[in-house]
C-alpha cells in the first residue's frame, strides 16, 4: 500500500517534470514567436505553451536514478527554462490578451461610461485625422441605442498597432465633449485613445460591428478611405479637366456644362461627390478653377 502510494507520487512527479521539460524545450520557440504574438495574436504563444505542456505530460520524465552531475544540471536548466516560458506566457495572457479580453472589456466600458452621444466619423484615428474637421456619417443619442451599440464591442486581446489610421472613426461624447476617439481597423480591431495598441474584437463582435456599419452607414469591409477624401480627388480631377480645357481652347474658361460635355465626349463619367454633394465651379483671382462641394466639411 505504502509502496503503491510512493510509486504514484513518483509517477506524478515524473509527469510534472515531463510537462516542465516540454515547456523548457519550447521556450526558445516562445521567444522566437514573441514578435508574431504581439503583432498578430498572443493566442499563438499561449497555444504553443499549452501544447508543449500537454505533450510533456504525455511523455513523463524518466526517474532520477543515482546521482549524476549532468543530470542535476539538466534538471535545473529544465526548471529555469520552464519557469521562463511560464512567465512569458503569463505576461502575454495578462498584458496582451487582458485575461482573455476581460480586463480590456472592463477598461473600455469604463472609458465610454455615461457617453450620451456616439458619432461615426468619416475619418480615422488621431494619427492623421482632425476629428473636428471631418464629416459625421451617423449619430446616436438615444440611450437604449447607445447601450445596444456599446454592447457590440467585445475584445479578445490587443496587438501592436498596424500602420494605417483605420476607418471609420467612432467617437464617444459626454456632456458636449469628445471623451474617446477611436477608429476601426480592417473590420477586426479598434484603436482607442488611452489604450495601447489595437484592441482585437472577438469574432462575434467583428461580425456585429461590420453588419451595423453596413446597415447604418453603408460601409463595407473594403471601405478604408474617408469619403471626403474621395470627394477631394474627384474635385481635383474636374479642376484638372478645366485647366486642360482652357489650354486646348486658347484660354477659354469652361463652364460646368462645358466640362460635362468634355467628360462625355471622352467616354468618362463625370466625377461626383460620394455622399451626393453638389459641385460648383468658380475661378479665383489667379484665374485658376476651383470646384466646391456642398456636402458638409467637404472642402
Ligand atoms: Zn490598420
Ligand atoms: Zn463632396
Amino acid at each position: 500500500m505504502a509502496e503503491t502510494t510512493k510509486n504514484d507520487a513518483q509517477g506524478g512527479a515524473r509527469r510534472w517534470y515531463g510537462a516542465a521539460r516540454g515547456l523548457a524545450i519550447a521556450c526558445p520557440l516562445a521567444l522566437l514567436l514573441l514578435p508574431v504574438s504581439l503583432s498578430v495574436s498572443a493566442y499563438i504563444s499561449i497555444f504553443v505553451a499549452v501544447c508543449a505542456a500537454l505533450l510533456g505530460l504525455a511523455v513523463p520524465g524518466r526517474p532520477h536514478v543515482g546521482k549524476s552531475a549532468w543530470r542535476t544540471v539538466r534538471e535545473s536548466l529544465v526548471r529555469i527554462f520552464a519557469a521562463l516560458h511560464i512567465i512569458i506566457t503569463g505576461a502575454l495572457l495578462y498584458f496582451a490578451t487582458g485575461l482573455f479580453g476581460f480586463l480590456i472589456d472592463m477598461n473600455f466600458r469604463s472609458a465610454i461610461k455615461d457617453a450620451d452621444r456616439i458619432v461615426i466619423r468619416d475619418g480615422g484615428g488621431l494619427c492623421h485625422s482632425k476629428p473636428d474637421n471631418e464629416p459625421e456619417i451617423f449619430e446616436i443619442t438615444n440611450k437604449a441605442e447607445i447601450a445596444a451599440f456599446n454592447d457590440m464591442f467585445k475584445f479578445s486581446g490587443q496587438t501592436m498597432p498596424c500602420m494605417c489610421c483605420g476607418y471609420p472613426g467612432i467617437d464617444w461624447w459626454r456632456d458636449g465633449k469628445r471623451v474617446v476617439v477611436s477608429a476601426v481597423h480592417h473590420g477586426q480591431a479598434l484603436r482607442v485613445t488611452g489604450f495601447w495598441g489595437d484592441l482585437q474584437l472577438t469574432f462575434g463582435s467583428r461580425r456585429l460591428v461590420q453588419e451595423w456599419l453596413k446597415e447604418n452607414c453603408g460601409l463595407t469591409g473594403s471601405s478604408s478611405m474617408p469619403r471626403y477624401k474621395y470627394c477631394r480627388y474627384r474635385r481635383y480631377a474636374v479642376e484638372r479637366a478645366a485647366q486642360d480645357f482652357a489650354t486646348a481652347n486658347d484660354g477659354k474658361k469652361p463652364t460646368m456644362d462645358d466640362l460635362r460635355d468634355e467628360f462625355k465626349k471622352n467616354g468618362k463619367e463625370f466625377p461626383a461627390c460620394p455622399v451626393g454633394g453638389e459641385y460648383s465651379l468658380t475661378y479665383g483671382e489667379d484665374g485658376l478653377p476651383t470646384i466646391k462641394c456642398t456636402a458638409p466639411r467637404h472642402d
